[in-house]
Order: C-alpha cells, then structure tokens, then sequence
C-alpha cells in the first residue's frame, strides 16, 4: 500500500513524487513510456521557450550550455533528479483503471496492480494528437510528430498548423531541403508563434521559399498527393509526407475511466479544487498539463510543477494557500 500513486513520470509527475516524499510519504510513480515520455517525443534538439530556473524541480539547480535548455538536456537533468531523489518510477506500464476510493485505490496497469492511499493523475496531453479527421490520416506518410528534417530532403512537404510547433516545422524542413507547403485553416499565422520565429517564417513565405495557403483545409491524404480546398476551390497538390501539427489532448477517456468530471465549456476542463487539486473524486488529484482539458497552453511546466506543493499539503492535512495568482496565469501556447 502506497501513500500516493502518481500517474505519469512527467516534469510535474516527478515534482509530485518528490514533495510527498519529502513529507514522509511514499510515493510510486507509473509512466505508460520512458522517463519524462512527451519531452523524449519532442523534436530533437528542440529549445524549451523556458529558462532553466523556471522549469527546475525538488529545488535542483538546472545548468545549461546556453540560455534556454534544450530537450536532451531536460531529459538528463530530470534523469539526474529522479536518480538524486531515489524516485520509484515504473516505466513502460501503462494505467488502465483506479477503482476503489480514498484511502483504498487499486491501480490497474498493463502489468500489474498497485494499492495506493490517494491517486495524482498527471498525464499530460502530448500523447493524443488532434486528428484532421480526413480520408488518408492513416497513411504511413502523415506524422503528428515532427522529430528531425532529415528524412525529408527533397521531399514535398505539406505542414499543417499555424502555431510555433508548425513554424519550427516548416523552417526546419525548408532549411534542410524539402519543398514546404505551409496549410494553415485560418487567414493568418497566429499571434502566438514566438516573436523570434515569426518573422522568420513570414519573410520565408514571402519571398516564396515556403509556399503557404490560408484559410484552406486538407480534403484527403492520398499517396502522392494532398487535396485542399483553398477560398478559390478544390485543388490538389503533390506531396511526399504530411506533418500535422495540429495540437494534442488529454486522454479524456483515462479521465472519465477515473471518476474525472469536466465543467460544460469548450475546452472540457477536467473539474478541481483550485486550490487542492482534488477532483471530485475524493482522494483523486489532477496535476499538470491534464487540468487544462483542450486548453492545453494553460498549464504548463513553469506553473505546473507548483501543483505539487498544493496536492501533498492537502494530503498531509496541511491547510494549502491558494497558488500566487502570477504563477498560475501566465498564459502561452505551444
Ligand atoms: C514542443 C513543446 C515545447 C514545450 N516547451 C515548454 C517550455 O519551454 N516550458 C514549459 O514550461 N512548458 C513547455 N511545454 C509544455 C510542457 O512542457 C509539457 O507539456 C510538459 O511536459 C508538461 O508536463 P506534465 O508533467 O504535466 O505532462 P507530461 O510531461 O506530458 O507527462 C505526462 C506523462 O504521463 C504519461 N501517461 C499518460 N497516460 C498514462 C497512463 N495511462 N499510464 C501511465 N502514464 C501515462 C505520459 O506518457 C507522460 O510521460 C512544451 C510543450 C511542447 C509540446
């Protein structure tokens, strides 16, 4: 029997475990992937938008060779904490069901079951992406993960998306030697592409090394080809592969197996104590990315890992502050 079962070896699952542990409980973390699965699924060499300082955890020091860490170096320093801190994280088995209530949860897993007197869920979003939901999504060539360019040299690219994963995309790509087509639903590129991307990319389209179409949807995939229809008609483009980024969402599914209620608003926001945590499910807390629903530039690593400190007062019977309103409304979007 554990104190506390968290689900998911994420940044902010991780800081869970070290504050429970920290205050005499113990704690068993259970990842579904590798240790900090989503940061290992980002593009490779990819740079976090964050300063070390703000997405540190356990108050470790995060060194970094430049300004802003890298993925590989995120991957090893939480590597090196979840060492540090002597971290119970099972890998590679994933949570299936929580049945029982507070103070007597059973976690069924793809390997096991495990008993637990309380239950963090803080399983992210980055594992199920938005579908185009077009004939062809399924083909072989479409990716909603963008890892590296270097497949796609010379190769005809279409990249679905107008935020900054679709932008770091498209001139990754273009710089690497594939043909780029930028398809973009809406008429322009979003407000919220970094400000040191977004000049980049819209003088690129510019000048015609990326060719970009606005207001236009993907009809079909096909294996040579995309069909889009663009605000003067159907057309249809020659195309190697497909990287669609077009965002990622909770495993709403996961939520609902648990007990998780959500509030009737657009982004299906999972239901909690701000100030807990705790769902409406007693004994069961969302921490992290999760407690945005659709919302998923909401939460974040920089806000996220604080909800660590809520759930284990709360836990302990320690009478838990509300969280300063600037840590947790600082708003971005990936
Ligand atoms: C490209 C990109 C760049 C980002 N850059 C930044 C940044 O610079 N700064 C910042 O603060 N944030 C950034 N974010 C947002 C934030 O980093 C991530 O969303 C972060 O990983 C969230 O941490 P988390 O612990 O809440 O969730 P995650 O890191 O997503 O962890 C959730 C974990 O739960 C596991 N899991 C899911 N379901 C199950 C299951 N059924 N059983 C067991 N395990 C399960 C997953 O495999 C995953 O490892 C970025 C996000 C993206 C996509």
């Amino acid at each position: 029997m554990h104190d506390v079962i968290v689900i998911g070896a994420g940044p902010v699952g991780l800081a869970c475990a070290i504050e429970a542990d920290r205050a005499g409980l113990q704690a068993r973390v259970i990842e579904k992937g590798a240790l900090v699965n989503s940061i290992v699924g980002y593009p490779a060499n990819m740079e976090f938008f964050s300063t070390p300082e703000l997405i540190e955890i356990g108050g470790y020091p995060f060194p970094v060779q430049g300004y802003k860490p890298t993925r590989e170096e995120a991957i090893e320093y939480y590597r090196g904490v979840t060492e540090r801190e002597k971290i119970d994280a099972r890998l590679y088995e994933s949570v299936l069901a929580v049945a029982g209530e507070r103070g007597d949860f059973v976690v069924t897993t793809s390997r096991a079951e495990h008993r637990a007197r309380h239950i963090v869920v803080a399983t992210g979003f980055f594992d199920r992406a938005n579908l185009l939901d077009v004939p062809g999504e399924t083909l072989p060539k479409v990716t909603h993960y963008y890892k590296e360019p270097f497949a796609y040299v010379r190769q005809k690219v279409v990249v679905v998306g107008a935020r900054n994963s679709a932008a770091k995309a498209a001139l990754d790509c273009y710089r690497h030697g594939a043909e780029v087509t930028l398809v973009v639903r809406g008429p322009a590129l979003s407000d919220k592409i970094k400000y040191w991307i977004k000049p980049d990319l819209e003088n690129r389209i510019k000048e015609g090394s990326i060719r970009a179409w606005f207001s236009t949807a993907i009809e079909e995939i096909r294996e040579r080809s995309v069909v889009i229809r663009t605000p003067d008609g159907v057309a249809e483009i020659d195309n190697d592969w497909v990287i669609a980024m077009t965002g990622y969402h909770p495993d709403f599914e996961l939520l609902e197996s648990i007990g998780i209620q959500f509030a009737e608003d657009r982004y299906r926001t999972p239901i909690f104590d701000q100030t807990t945590f705790e769902t409406t499910r007693p004994g069961v807390y969302l921490a992290g990315t999760v407690c945005g629903g659709y919302r998923t530039g909401r939460w974040f690593i920089e806000n996220g890992r604080f909800h660590a400190r809520q759930i284990v007062k709360h836990i302990t019977g320690l009478r838990a502050e509300p969280i300063p309103f600037e840590a947790i409304h600082w708003k971005t979007e990936e």
